[in-house]
């Protein structure tokens, strides 16, 4: 990534990178690698396919232009997705979002979803 990214834009990708990494692990995907994707950032465990989402998604937050006023991203951050990605991180947020609560991660998804 080109731009280095604002506290916000870390926190939020840092948000979303755990939901694919538990996303990830939990569907038991194949091919799991390190991937990297914020420098300063721990390597996640990630197939292909989940490391190319969160590198999409972690563009889409980068150009997101309503950075200082965005209060959630439940609010806005997806509707700038592809159908396809947009269907995907909902998914992904459904489903990580159960696991979290039933590891008492609420806290977690209190600040930034609900
Ligand atoms: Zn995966």
């Amino acid at each position: 990534m080109k731009n280095e990214p604002t506290a916000q834009q870390t926190r939020d990708i840092k948000v979303i990178a755990g939901f694919t990494e538990v996303w990830c692990a939990g569907q038991q995907h194949t091919s799991r690698q390190q991937h990297t994707l914020l420098q300063g950032m721990p390597p996640l465990l990630l197939c292909p396919d989940c490391a190319a989402f969160l590198d999409y998604a972690a563009k889409k937050r980068m150009n997101c232009p309503l950075d200082a006023e965005k209060p959630t991203c439940r609010r806005c951050r997806i509707h700038c997705y592809a159908p396809q990605q947009r269907a995907l991180v909902k998914q992904i947020m459904a489903w990580s979002g159960k696991r979290m609560i039933l590891r008492g991660r609420l806290d977690y998804l209190w600040h930034y979803f609900f």
